[in-house]
C-alpha cells in the first residue's frame, strides 16, 4: 500500500495497492517476489484498507490497484463493491487475461478507469508470457474494455531483443486509435529471469525513438518507469 500516489491515474490523487500473484511469467518482469515469495509476505485485510482509505478521500479521489495481476485475487470484486460504496474512484491494472471478469467488473461499474498490460504482440504473445492462454481471451478483454466507453489505457514495455520496433509497431496497429499508450522502462537488474539482467536497458534517445514511432497510432503517449 502506497498512502499517496500521483501519477498512475492521470489527473488523480490516489492511493496505491499493490496485489500479489501473477499467472503471466514474463522474463522481463520486475516484481519476481510478487510472483514467487508473497506467500510468507505481510498482507493488510480488506478492512485495513478501507479503514485506512477512509478518512483519506476527502483529499483522495480513489484507489489505483496494480499487481501481479488483480483479477486474479478472489477478493477482488468484494473490495471493489465496497470502494465504491465509499464513493472513491478506481483506477486497475491487468493483463487483459480474464475477459469474464473484466466485463462484470464494467457491467457493475466497480471501475472507472482500465490500465491493460500488452507484453508482446498477439503474435508472440504466448512465447513471451511463458504460459498457456488462448490469445482470444486477450481479444476479448481488449474489445471489452474498448466498447465500453470507460477510460482506458494500454501499457507497453519495450526490451532489447524481445520487444522492439517491429513487434511496437505490431501491437500500436492492432491497438491503434485507443487515447493512450504507456511506454514503461525496462530496467535489466530486476527482472524475474536472470538472463535479463545483464541486458542494457534502451537509452532515453531510443525510448524517446520508440515513442515518436508509435505516437501517431494514440492520442497520447508517455514513457514512464
Ligand atoms: S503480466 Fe506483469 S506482473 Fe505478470 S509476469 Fe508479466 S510483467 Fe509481471
Amino acid at each position: 500500500m502506497r498512502k499517496l500516489n500521483t501519477i498512475d491515474y492521470p489527473g488523480k490523487l490516489c492511493m496505491g495497492l499493490t496485489i500479489a500473484g501473477c499467472n503471466y511469467r514474463c522474463p522481463f518482469c520486475p516484481h519476481a517476489e510478487l510472483i514467487h515469495d508473497y506467500i510468507p509476505m505481510e498482507k493488510t485485510s480488506m478492512d485495513d484498507l478501507v479503514q485506512t482509505l477512509r478518512p483519506r478521500l476527502g483529499f483522495l479521489d480513489g484507489v489505483s490497484i496494480d499487481g501481479g495481476e488483480p483479477l486474479l485475487h478472489r477478493g477482488l470484486v468484494d473490495f471493489l463493491k465496497e470502494l465504491k460504496f465509499q464513493g472513491s474512484l478506481v483506477k486497475l491494472k491487468t493483463n487483459a487475461s480474464r475477459p469474464n471478469l473484466v466485463r462484470l467488473l464494467i457491467d457493475k461499474r466497480f471501475v472507472d478507469y482500465f490500465s491493460v498490460f500488452m507484453p508482446a504482440p498477439l503474435s508472440k504473445y504466448k512465447e513471451v508470457i511463458n504460459y498457456r492462454i488462448d490469445v482470444k481471451e486477450i481479444i476479448s478483454s481488449i474489445q471489452i474494455i474498448r466498447k465500453s466507453g470507460i477510460s482506458h489505457e494500454f501499457r507497453v514495455k519495450p526490451v532489447p531483443g524481445l520487444i522492439e520496433e517491429p513487434e511496437l509497431l505490431e501491437i500500436a496497429n492492432y491497438l491503434a486509435g485507443a487515447p493512450r499508450l504507456v511506454i514503461e522502462r525496462f530496467k535489466p537488474e530486476s527482472s524475474m529471469d536472470e538472463e535479463y539482467r545483464s541486458l542494457s536497458a534502451f537509452s532515453e534517445a531510443e525510448l524517446k525513438g520508440l515513442q515518436d514511432l508509435v505516437a501517431p497510432y494514440f492520442n497520447e503517449t508517455v514513457i514512464r518507469s
